[in-house]
């Protein structure tokens, strides 16, 4: 899972090395051709073994072979489509590669009458249908307001534990280059900028959710946006409205305490002995480093914190916050914010907790201002990703939507 640092595993290999007569092959998170190298030269095993890698790229031996690392789509460790899948009897698949287990079923041929092709926004939407219609032969332009390529995703890559994350935007950077897709970074794009295209893809993704509460207003309010780019400060005493994959994202950066890097504060948090001293299933009691925050995570829905993370991972964000001594609270009516802080009813309770800092994780909705100028042009556009639908929106699919639409289209 992506909590899991790479090559966190080899400690495993290493010890077992110069005392079987067997080759010994490490496994688990070495999605890179260096980390492999690495394990390698380090000693740690004689071989190394991958599985997800291979979902998210079929060529990534031969990509490594040719020295060409930078164009491997490499496997992000997020589970939601392989285990997450094989545990709900799916087809396991990729979130990074939607054709991964249906090549039998999906071919991408080229287009018959290639097409000037506007896709606006280049989150995992917009670069998926960008890459996708480029390989079939259309003439794409990838349009992006900010000064880089990414989206949401540059805020997933800076949740501790996400940053592979970043790794997807670099493969998707190389591959619109290898395509010849024109990019425009830097400027938000107007429908009235568009009447040289045939069709328009329209990835622009979602805009946060502002609750209607009293108070919403407060300068103790800040979006979870604002929050995970550290654009406004946030303080040590923290409620966060809504408990998604966001608010636990949040709630993890907030609450993470470095203990001497990715590695060494994984094993200490999970309780990794890797020196096998405390007993042979090398495991030792768990070291937490102190939060450096108290944070309370908060949603309206009465049921269980985190029900709807993923099948394979969630079981361990949870399982972390509780650690860390986050308080979780469902069933809440969210009364008020002032300078005392949020007011709350729980059941029969009303509470008011001191805070500095409510930040809302409350939910997106479709970022769709361009649909009324491209409706008045008469030009034809389709929606993909969260400009399509907003709930329940992951990367997953986002990036599958877009990709099935391109290869049809
Ligand atoms: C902290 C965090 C963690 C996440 N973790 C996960 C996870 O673990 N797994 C998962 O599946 N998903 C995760 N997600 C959700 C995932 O990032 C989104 O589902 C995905 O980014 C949606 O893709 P999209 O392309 O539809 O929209 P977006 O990523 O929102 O991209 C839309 C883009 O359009 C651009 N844009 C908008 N209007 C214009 C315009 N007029 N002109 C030019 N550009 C424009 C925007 O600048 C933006 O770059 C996470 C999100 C966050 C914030
Ligand atoms: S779905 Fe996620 S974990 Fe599975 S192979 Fe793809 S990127 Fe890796």
């Amino acid at each position: 899972m992506t909590a899991v640092p790479r090559a966190a595993f080899t400690s495993v290999t290493r010890r077992l090395m110069g005392q079987v007569k067997i080759p010994l092959i490490a496994s688990n998170r070495i999605n890179d051709p260096q980390v492999a190298e690495d394990v390698i030269a380090r000693g740690d095993a004689d071989m190394v073994s991958m599985a997800r890698p291979f979902l998210a790229d079929a060529e990534f031996v031969n990509k490594a072979a040719a020295g060409r690392a930078d164009a491997i789509n490499t496997c992000i460790a997020c589970n939601q489509a392989c285990p997450d899948h094989i545990f709900s009897m799916q087809v396991a698949s990729c979130l990074v590669n939607p054709f991964a287990g249906h090549e039998l079923d999906v071919a991408i041929e080229p287009a018959a009458m290639p097409k000037r092709v506007a896709v606006v926004g280049s989150g995992p939407a917009g670069l998926s249908a960008a890459t996708v219609l480029a390989e079939r032969g259309h003439r794409v332009t990838l349009f992006e307001e900010a000064n880089e390529i990414g989206g949401q995703f540059n805020y997933a890559k800076r949740i501790p534990g996400k940053e592979e994350f970043g790794e997807t935007l670099r493969y998707f950077g190389t591959r619109l280059k290898e395509l010849g897709v024109e990019l425009r970074l830097g400027r938000r794009t107007a429908a009235n900028e568009l009447g040289d295209f045939d069709h328009v893809v329209v990835a622009t993704g979602v805009v946060p959710r502002t609750p209607p509460i009293p108070g919403i207003d407060h300068p103790k309010v800040i979006g979870y946006v604002d929050a995970i780019t550290g654009r406004k400060p946030v303080g040590t005493k923290v409620a966060l409205i809504g408990a998604g994959g966001i608010g636990f994202d949040v709630a993890e950066l907030l609450t993470h305490s470095d203990a001497g890097g990715p590695l060494a504060t994984y094993r200490k948090e999970w309780g990794i002995d890797v020196g096998y001293t405390a007993n042979r299933g090398g495991l030792a009691e768990p070291e937490m480093p102190a939060s450096p925050r108290e944070v309370w995570l908060l949603q309206r829905k009465a049921t269980k914190l985190g029900e709807g993370l993923a099948r394979t991972t969630g079981w361990a964000h949870r399982l972390l916050l509780q650690k860390r001594g986050v308080h979780m609270l469902g069933g809440c009516q969210y009364l008020k914010i002032d300078d005392a802080g949020l007011h709350l009813r729980v059941g029969d309770d009303e509470r008011v907790l001191d805070v500095d800092n409510v930040v809302i994780c409350a939910g997106r909705e479709p970022r769709r201002e361009l649909v009324a100028g491209l409706e008045a042009a008469g030009k034809p556009y389709t929606l993909v990703g969260g400009a399509d639908v907003a709930a329940e929106l992951d990367a997953k699919r986002a990036i599958w939507q877009a990709a099935e639409f391109a290869v049809e289209f």
